[in-house]
C-alpha cells in the first residue's frame, strides 16, 4: 500500500475516519462495489487513523467506522 503526502482536498474531502481535512499522510482504500475491470474507486483516509483489525474466521482485515460522518 503506498502512502502518500497530502490528501486532494478538492470537492471537500474529509477523512471517513475522523472527518477532518487535515493535509497528513494518506493511504487510498478501495471502495467495495465500484470495481470495473482492473479499475477500483477509492477513498483517501490518513494514515495515522487506520487501526485494522483481523478476523482469521471470514479472513477479513477490517476497520469499523461512524457511517455518515462525511
Ligand atoms: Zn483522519
Amino acid at each position: 500500500m503506498n502512502v502518500f503526502k497530502k490528501p486532494n482536498l478538492s470537492g471537500g474531502w474529509k477523512c471517513p475516519i475522523c472527518g477532518k481535512s487535515d493535509e497528513k499522510e494518506f493511504v487510498l482504500i478501495g471502495i467495495e462495489g465500484t470495481e470495473e475491470g482492473l479499475n477500483i474507486q477509492a477513498e483517501q483516509v490518513h494514515l495515522d487513523c487506520i487501526e485494522l483489525t483481523y478476523d482469521t474466521r471470514i479472513g477479513f482485515i477490517y476497520q469499523k467506522i461512524e457511517k455518515g460522518i462525511k
